[in-house]
């Protein structure tokens, strides 16, 4: 097998305890497949503002760009809270997002049918949910100018930020969903905002364009709000969601929740010429250095990671089998708990899956 270069970006908070894991899965991986695993760590966020006044310093950005793909824990943190909107660990995140030109987010939310009971919806409404969202990444409202907080001449103050998307934006983004859908159930549901907002207006014109060159999906639109009600309504009706950069924040988190806890969701921000893998939860600070974090979004995320950017999906389809094993023993961090499981921390949890994978 070939040589492949990850870049570990631990980050802030329980940012480093996870990856900690992830990487022992991918040690333990490559060691049993031979496979040369080059794992270097860098700074990002917080602890990158601590080490070099910027939360994404020009090393990280090159190493980013020079490896093969980049496993990311999470950044952010009380303690960074007071700082300047531009030396905040979260525009560490933004801007390797927008420098590797990150555009297209896959965020899955898919049930284990062990969890079931962990979601706070009911069994009947959840059951066999598996949607994947995918969010457009480096453009929209969040990157939109103007932006910013002005001083009017009444001494007043008015805040701006601009939604804008540009055609060929949404053509990129709306191809990488139908290819995605393509390789799912074949239905891609575009979630806008075209009754109010132009932008969105032009992105459902652009994505029906788009969906000309794939009649083997079957293509339908949703108002945001809509889609909000609908997919705690009824999951089951949704494949691939494909949407702007903020509605799929906000949607994806909610998805989060029909599969029991944040702390089981993978993500993959993909370019044309680079990729960064992540958690969708964050730095979690109220259970940071308890050991009780979740370890698995992030050795799923790993797992995409060997899918989408290494080409290994052999070694993909292993860890998750690794992880449903570990779920159908009974093992469970305290934010999946359940009565009669057994609690485990963080390390125990990375530890059941190497286990489990040598069981494979
Ligand atoms: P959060 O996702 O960090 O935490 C929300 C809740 O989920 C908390 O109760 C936390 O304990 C729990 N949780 C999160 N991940 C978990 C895990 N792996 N295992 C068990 N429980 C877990 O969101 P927040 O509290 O809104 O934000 C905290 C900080 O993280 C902020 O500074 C925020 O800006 C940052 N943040 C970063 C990212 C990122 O790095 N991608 C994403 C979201 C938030």
């Amino acid at each position: 097998m070939s040589s492949k270069s990850i870049l570990l970006l631990p980050g802030d908070g329980i940012g480093p305890e996870i990856v900690a894991e992830a990487r022992k899965v991918l040690t333990w991986l490559a060691q049993q497949s031979g496979l040369t695993l080059v794992m270097e760590e860098g700074l990002i966020g917080g602890a990158a503002y601590d080490a070099t006044g910027n939360p994404l310093p020009e090393e990280t950005l090159q190493r980013a760009r020079a490896c093969d793909a980049v496993l990311l824990g999470a950044v952010g943190g009380p303690k960074w809270e007071p700082l300047p909107y531009e030396v905040r660990p979260e525009r560490g995140l933004l801007g390797i997002r927008k420098a590797l030109d990150l555009y297209c987010n896959l965020r899955p939310a898919k049930l284990f049918s062990q969890l079931v009971d962990a979601s706070t919806l009911k069994r009947e409404v959840v059951e066999g949910t598996d949607i994947m969202v995918v969010r457009e990444l480096s453009s929209g409202i969040y990157f939109g100018q103007p932006r910013g907080v002005q001083t009017l001449a009444d001494g007043s103050r008015l805040g701006i930020n601009t939604l804008s998307y540009s055609t060929s934006e949404i053509e990129r983004i709306a191809r990488s969903a139908f290819e995605v859908a393509r390789k799912r159930q074949k239905k891609l549901c575009s979630v806008d905002k075209a009754n109010v907002l132009e932008a969105t207006e032009l992105w459902r014109e652009v994505v029906i364009a788009v969906g000309k060159e794939y009649p083997d999906v079957a293509l339908s639109h949703m108002y945001v709000d809509n889609a909000a009600m609908q997919l705690i309504r009824n999951p089951r009706q949704f494949d691939v969601i494909v949407t702007t950069n903020m509605f799929g924040d906000i949607l994806s988190d909610e998805a989060s929740m029909l599969t029991g806890s944040i702390g089981m969701l993978p993500s993959a921000s993909l370019g044309d010429t680079a990729a960064l893998y992540e958690p969708i939860h964050g730095s979690a600070p109220d259970i940071v250095g308890l050991g009780v974090a979740n370890p698995l979004a992030t050795i799923l995320s790993a797992a995409m990671m060997l899918r989408h950017s290494l080409a290994l999906p052999e070694l993909a389809d292993r860890v998750e089998t690794a992880v449903n094993r570990v779920l159908d023993q009974g093992l469970r961090t305290p934010d999946i708990m359940q009565t009669g499981m057994q609690k485990v921390g963080t390390v125990a949890m990375g530890d059941a899956v190497v286990a489990a994978l040598s069981e494979s």
